[in-house]
Formats: structure tokens, C-alpha cells, sequence
């Protein structure tokens, strides 16, 4: 019998672990079980809205979603519709390609005002992903404080300081484009607890910064060494000698250049939110780095600001019944497997790190112990079973056609040059199909 294997989760990392089964065993019969009506998790909510190149991968998912022996079944919420066990039940293997979709707290006093978000919900604001349309933050400001010094600091940092005709080439929701299009920002602080040396950006994403027509990057040229010390680790040290070069183009920069400037802060632990009910600022104390750790120096200063994101990294969601390894935001597992007939992929199998390819591997290694868990085939009823309980409990299943005809909607509605015009509601979406029947 064909070895049945459920997939939840529709990001890169279930994809990739879909394809890799479909290489490594015989006929599988894969089912991808979504939450929401749209597939590709951070491709679609993830991936900043000016990153159209990064989510042409999701061409290559639609052809694995096409594949003989793959069915996506979106708007499917485990937990609510089908319990875990009840996958467990019904599939011979189980995957868990969930990711890591809670902000990593920022605990400081303060953090609560209005006006603090962290990067998950406020990336998945301008995503256009249903959980976050309404938050809805305040952008009639002149000062935003991104908290961190990683890649999705600088998407958020980039994204507002963007020129309204740069905007207009992205998917940004409309509310989320008019938002940002009508705000008086002038400068965004992307701050980072320890050094340039230590920074987590890409290089070909921080000079990305010396392209936006409207924001002059700056940074203090007292806050970067002369040359990248020996004894780091080759592929740090590379990444730290490309970033130290693109800082010190910043640092030529003519701050009063642009009507905007992105003031990379290094050194630099927030340790309080200031404001009443609302942020007014927030207090940074200077920091040196030991052991290549952030050690406060007590010294502090303050920079007036009307939005601060935390952009300080994500983590899993504890999954009821499993552990949780709060330390590291994970599912614990070995090599992806967590128990018999349940595996991990991609965030939560490793935490929130790497490219969107470097889920990849991830799906081999989970089709490497299918493969060997199950040398005789399976023996679970798998999607028919699924199928019959989704509608005996009247789920409103969401097939891989119905988001094609909402795929194709979102393009034919888009103003050009804009790449799609998103549906942000659920209700929206099914209400889209159901018109169509
Ligand atoms: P990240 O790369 O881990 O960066 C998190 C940043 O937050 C680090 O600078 C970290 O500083 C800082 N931080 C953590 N806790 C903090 C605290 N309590 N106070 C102050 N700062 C704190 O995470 P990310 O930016 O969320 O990105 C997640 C992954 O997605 C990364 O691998 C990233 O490269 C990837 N991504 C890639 C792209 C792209 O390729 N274009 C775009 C977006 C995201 P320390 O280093 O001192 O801990």
C-alpha cells in the first residue's frame, strides 16, 4: 500500500519536504493541510513586499502542488477541524511544517505601550495575512526604532522609508500602501545590541540600502573598525568584511542628501519603551562587546520615536502534547523526526534562521527516514479518510484549483504596475469561490 503522508503547513519548508518524499519513495499519496485558503506561508506573508524576485519560488511549489499524488487541502486548521491525533491515526507519517510564527518577546519595561509591535505581527500587517490586518499601526510619524540587526529589520526599516513610486511596483495591500504612502516619516533607527562585526544582515540585502531614491543610509564611522579581526570564522568572517565595506559607503553618505535617512545604530541595548499610554521614545544603553557578548556600559541616551518594532527573531508555538524547547522556540526532534511517524521540517524543526532554500535539506533528511520507517509501504487510509471527516464536519476545504482562480483574481485586479492586489480576509476569499459556482 501506498505510504500516506500528511504535510501541515504550506511554506517552503513543506513544499521542499512534499518534492523530496516524492523522489525518495514510491507513489506516496501527500496531502498539504493549510490553515489558511493561500498557500506558501512566508513566501506570501513573509517576504517583503519589494522582494518580488524572492517569491517567483513559489512558481516551482505550484508544480510540485501539481504533481500526481499531491493534494493541498487550504483552510484546514489542525487543531480545529482535525485534531493531531487524528493525523496521526489516519496518515502513516506525519509532518509538522509549522514554522515559527511568534515573535521571540521583548522584555523590557515599556514594551506594552501603544505603538511597540513586534516584527511578526507588523510584517504580517503589510503581508496582508489575515491574522494581522487589523492591527492597523500608527504611521503618522516621523521616527520609527526597528530592534535588530537581522534581515527582517531591514525589510521593515527599507519598506517605510521606500518612495511612493517604489512602493507602487510592490504587493502591498492597498491600506497597508496608503498607510505608508501618507506617512511624514523621515527617519527609521535600525538598532543592534552588539557590533557592525556581529550584525545578522545579508550583505546584498544591506546594500540594498545605497539604492532607495528617497533615504540616504548613515551610520557613526566611530562606531566601525578599521579591518575584521583574524580569528573569526571563515564564512562570519567574509560575511563581516562585505558588511564593514558597505557600511563604510554609508558612512561617505551625505546624511541631508535624501528627505529621509535609516540611521544604523550599533552598540546599542534598548532597555526601556519611554511614553505614557504611548511610545515617545525609547532609552538605549551603549554596549561593548566581550566574548562576543553585549555588555552594558550603564551609559544610556534616549531617541524620541513614535513606533518601535522589535525585529529580535521568532519562534515555534508550543504544540499541545508534544515538548517544546523554550530555550531554542523548537519542537525538540532528532534530525527532523520527533516520534514514530512524526516528523519536523524547516523553523520548527531548527528555529527561525537561514534562507527560504535552506529549508531544503530538511526535506530531504524527513524522505531519508520516511523512506527507511517504512521499507513495506504503508498502511493508513490516509486523504479519503481526511476527505470524509472534513466533510462530515462541514470544512470548506479550500483545493489547489480554488486558489488558482484566486491567485488568478488577485493578478487581474492589480493596478499596474503592481504585481497583485492581495485578498487579506478569509471571508473574502471563500466568498470570491463561492461567487464562482
Ligand atoms: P535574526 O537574523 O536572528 O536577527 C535577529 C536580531 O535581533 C539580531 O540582530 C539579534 O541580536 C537581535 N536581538 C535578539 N534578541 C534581542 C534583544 N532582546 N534585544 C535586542 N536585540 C535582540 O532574525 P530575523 O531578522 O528575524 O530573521 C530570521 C531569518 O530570516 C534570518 O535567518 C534571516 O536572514 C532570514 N531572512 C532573510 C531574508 C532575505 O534573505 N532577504 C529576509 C528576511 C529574513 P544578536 O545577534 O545580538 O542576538
Amino acid at each position: 500500500m501506498a505510504i500516506s503522508v500528511a504535510i501541515i503547513g504550506s511554506g517552503p519548508a513543506g513544499f521542499y519536504a512534499a518534492d523530496a518524499i516524492t523522489k525518495s519513495v514510491d507513489d506516496p499519496v501527500i496531502d498539504i493541510i493549510e490553515r489558511l485558503p493561500t498557500p506558501y506561508g512566508l513566501i506570501r506573508g513573509g517576504v517583503a513586499p519589494d522582494h518580488q524576485t524572492t517569491k517567483k519560488v513559489a512558481k516551482k511549489f505550484e508544480k510540485t502542488a501539481l504533481q500526481a499524488g499531491i493534494r493541498y487541502f487550504g483552510n484546514v486548521e489542525v487543531g480545529r477541524d482535525v485534531t493531531l491525533d487524528e493525523l496521526h491515526e489516519i496518515y502513516d507519517a506525519v509532518i509538522l511544517a509549522v514554522g515559527a510564527p511568534a515573535d521571540r518577546v521583548l522584555s523590557i519595561p515599556g514594551a506594552d505601550k501603544a505603538g511597540v509591535h513586534g516584527s511578526a505581527a507588523f510584517v504580517g500587517w503589510y503581508n496582508g495575512h489575515p491574522d494581522f490586518v487589523e492591527l492597523e499601526p500608527d504611521l503618522n510619524i516621523e521616527t520609527a526604532v526597528v530592534i535588530g540587526n537581522g534581515n527582517v529589520a531591514l525589510d521593515i526599516g527599507r519598506v517605510l522609508v521606500r518612495s511612493k513610486a517604489g512602493r507602487a511596483k510592490t504587493d502591498l495591500p492597498p491600506y497597508a500602501r496608503d498607510a505608508m504612502d501618507a506617512s511624514p516619516i523621515k527617519d527609521v533607527y535600525l538598532l543592534g545590541r552588539r557590533g557592525p562585526l556581529e550584525a545578522k544582515f545579508t550583505n546584498v540585502e544591506l546594500r540594498e540600502m545605497l539604492d532607495l531614491s528617497e533615504c540616504a543610509p548613515v551610520v557613526d564611522a566611530a562606531d566601525l573598525p578599521d579591518s575584521v579581526p583574524d580569528d573569526m570564522e571563515d564564512r562570519a568572517k567574509r560575511l563581516a568584511e562585505k558588511n564593514l565595506e558597505t557600511l563604510k559607503a554609508f558612512a561617505e553618505r551625505d546624511p541631508n542628501a535624501m528627505p529621509k535617512r535609516a540611521h544604523f545604530g550599533f552598540y546599542a541595548k534598548p532597555v526601556e519603551i519611554l511614553g505614557d499610554d504611548r511610545v515617545a521614545g525609547i532609552r538605549i544603553e551603549r554596549t561593548r562587546v566581550e566574548d562576543g557578548q553585549a555588555v552594558g556600559t550603564g551609559e544610556t541616551y534616549d531617541i524620541p520615536c513614535q513606533l518601535v518594532v522589535a525585529a529580535i527573531g521568532y519562534r515555534a508555538e508550543p504544540i499541545p502534547g508534544l515538548p517544546y524547547d523554550e530555550r531554542q522556540g523548537i519542537i525538540p526532534n532528532d534530525k527532523g523526526k520527533i516520534a514514530d511517524g512524526l516528523y519536523a521540517v524547516g523553523w520548527i524543526k531548527r528555529g527561525p534562521s537561514g534562507v527560504i532554500s535552506s529549508s531544503r535539506p530538511d526535506g530531504v533528511e524527513v524522505a531519508e527516514h520516511i523512506a527507511a520507517d517504512f521499507p513495506s509501504g504503508g498502511s493508513k487510509p490516509g486523504r479519503d479518510r481526511l476527505a470524509a471527516l472534513l466533510d462530515e464536519r462541514d470544512v470548506r476545504v479550500v483545493h489547489f484549483e480554488d486558489w488558482k482562480a484566486l491567485d488568478e483574481e488577485e493578478e487581474a485586479r492589480a493596478e499596474q504596475p503592481q504585481p497583485r492586489h492581495k485578498f487579506t480576509a478569509i471571508d473574502d476569499m471563500i466568498e470570491h469561490l463561492e461567487g464562482r459556482e
